[in-house]
């Protein structure tokens, strides 16, 4: 029994209306979103660097029967492998049973996110003060690393081959890392200047420590540079390294910061570095959960994404179709049908309409909170210039295959047409004759310190990439 007009009932055959979790969910699935995140939040927070994330994934992948893979060990229908590349990227593959000729459905995320890297000679003091040299890696916005608590995580491999893990300003209790910034009084020639000139690389020195040295006698040392002395030896003391170390090391300055609930009612996380660690976490409990699935999918974490999916741990290397190969080769399949068949879900963050910034999306393409994970058809900038523009058929397919989930979705678009752009590592993977379509969580204030997403949208990228690899 309906009230409604013939033009009312159409409108909703005809229509289409976005909805979020909120008008479509139950309070049991709601209350699941719930629980995921905070799986999600524990991970994030141990996964600050590339390095760190592989280290937090494959413990997640081992709890779960997964075993460590080189390229050349025997591989056997249904194995749970999985490869570390190098510490710095990570395949999961779930051997299905199958022919391997159906192709490999493949989550492709990324772990790397844009931070400030030490240089190779960081450490000097100056009047009186002693600094890390930085140079930024990815897309940041100086003005937001100023005057907020920072970490230092990282790797240094000493002359001996020796390799030693560095974290320092996370733990309870640890002291923390700081960029100043200038007092609003003496502000008034930086405020003149355009935002991106009014910071430069070259001034995201931080700052480490105050105090010189202090000899047996306990007066201060008459060295020079005693405060840069200082901090060398309190480094000493703890990872047994010295300057010269630091040529051979890893090094990163993050946001201090662990992940929160953002907001009364606890449905956002704020938390550094969720590009594209808030996919890439969705990609590794799918595969988990893809147990019994007799296709054969892979999870791939990769580096180096922020700076274009270059060297030996980006999504340009040949790992992927190397294990394509293997796959083919061990399971007795044809790698050139394997990857035509196979598909892909280049699982990136995408950006969120921000109503504090209406003026640069275009409401109606936008990926919007809570609404879903965000499929992407092309990402790039311009004319779509440096994308992969996804067929109709293949959203199509994906389009089907989430409907069917009961998985919340929505389209999204990277911003207004000539507003700027980006691209992630989609294009990448297609370049192997494999269809691949973009897809994930909106994120707000993306690649700052401080990043926010929906719970129910983190849930909704588990789900969707769960039911891909059905
Ligand atoms: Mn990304
Ligand atoms: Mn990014």
């Amino acid at each position: 029994m309906s009230d409604k007009t013939r033009g009312q009932i159409l409108k909703d055959e005809l229509f289409y209306k976005k909805q979020s979790a909120f008008e479509t969910k139950t309070a049991e699935e709601l209350a699941s979103a719930m629980d995921y995140a905070s799986g999600y939040m524990k991970w994030l927070d141990s996964s600050k660097t590339e390095r760190e994330a592989v280290k937090a994934s494959a413990a997640l992948l081992e709890a779960a029967g997964y075993r460590p893979y080189k390229v050349g060990d025997p591989i056997r229908a249904g194995d749970r492998l999985y490869l570390n590349n190098r510490g710095k990227s990570l395949f999961a593959i779930h051997v299905g049973t199958e022919s391997i000729e159906n192709g490999v459905r493949i989550c492709a995320a990324h772990i790397d996110s844009p931070r400030l890297d030490l240089k190779q000679h960081p450490l000097y003091e100056n009047e009186g003060i002693a600094y890390f040299k930085t140079h930024y890696y990815g897309g940041i916005r100086k003005y937001q690393w100023v005057t907020i608590p920072l970490a230092l995580h990282g790797v240094v491999t000493k002359a001996d081959g020796e390799t030693v893990e560095i974290r320092i300003g996370d733990e309870a209790g640890d002291p923390v890392l700081c960029i100043s910034d200038l007092l609003p009084h003496l502000a008034k020639d930086q405020n003149g200047r355009a935002l991106g000139q009014a910071f430069t690389g070259e001034g995201l020195n931080v700052m480490l420590g105050s105090a010189p040295f202090f000899e047996e006698d306990g007066k201060m040392t008459p060295a020079d540079e005693k405060i840069k002395l200082n901090i060398m030896i309190l480094l000493n003391e703890k990872y047994g390294i010295t300057e010269a170390d630091f040529m051979s090391a890893e090094l990163s300055i993050v946001p201090a910061q662990n992940a929160v609930d953002v907001g009364l009612d606890r449905w956002l996380i704020g938390g550094y570095g969720h590009d594209d660690r808030v996919c890439s976490y969705p990609a590794l409990t799918s595969l988990i959960e893809a147990e019994d699935s007799p296709r054969t999918c892979m999870a791939v974490l990769a580096d180096k994404e922020e700076i274009g999916s270059v060297g030996i741990s980006g999504m340009q290397c040949v790992l992927l179709a190397d294990l394509i190969d293997e796959l083919a080769k061990e399971l007795g399949g044809n790698p050139n049908v394997v990857r035509s068949n196979s598909k892909c879900l280049s699982a990136d963050v995408t950006a969120c309409f921000d109503p504090n910034y209406p003026e640069v999306y275009e409401k109606r393409n936008s990926s919007l909170l809570h609404c879903g994970v965000g499929l992407s058809k092309y990402t790039g900038s311009g004319g779509k210039g440096g994308t992969n523009d996804a067929s109709a058929e293949l959203v199509a397919c994906v389009r089907k295959i989430f409907d069917d989930a009961g998985v919340i979705w929505q389209t999204a678009e990277l911003g207004r047409v000539d507003q700027g752009g980006g691209g992630t590592v989609a294009m990448y993977i297609a370049d192997h004759n494999i269809e691949t379509v973009d897809i994930g969580v909106p994120v707000i204030s993306m690649h700052a310190p401080f990043e926010i997403i929906s719970k129910s949208d983190l849930y909704e990228a588990h789900k969707a990439f769960a039911a891909f690899c059905k």
